[in-house]
């Protein structure tokens, strides 16, 4: 059993400020938030990174997508618009090793990202 903050707050240990949640995914605003909207969205199935998705991950990585779709619409960002990130290992800054799409809006993004 992997120790995960990720898993902890699935599984309520750990309280979230839940957003959205499905059968297969949840979703809660981060808690360091670099941007007015800031929303972790994860699949309840434990994947360390984007290193370890199989085939058989295919449709919860769907879901996390239409999740942020759902999300963005319900937040009124659809038009303005948004952006959405995974992170993977060290060069791309990651810190919890349960993977998350970030979904961050609200502010005027810039490109590249640092
Ligand atoms: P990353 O650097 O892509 O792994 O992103 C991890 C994100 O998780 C960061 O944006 C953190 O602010 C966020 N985070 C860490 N702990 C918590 C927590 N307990 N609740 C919500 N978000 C968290
Ligand atoms: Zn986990």
């Amino acid at each position: 059993m992997v120790d995960c903050l990720f898993c902890k707050i699935i599984d309520g240990e750990i309280p979230g400020d839940i957003v959205y949640e499905n059968d297969s995914v949840l979703a809660f605003n981060d808690i360091n938030p670099i941007a007015p909207v800031h929303i972790l969205i994860i699949p309840k199935e434990h994947i360390a990174t984007l290193n370890d998705l199989e085939e058989k991950h295919t449709q919860t990585m769907g879901e996390l997508f239409l999740a942020a779709k759902k999300i963005a619409s319900d937040k009124g960002i659809s038009e303005s618009g948004y952006r959405v990130v995974f992170n993977c290992n060290q060069d791309g800054q990651q810190t919890v090793f349960h993977i998350h799409l970030h979904l961050i809006a609200g502010r005027q993004m810039t490109w590249p990202p640092g």
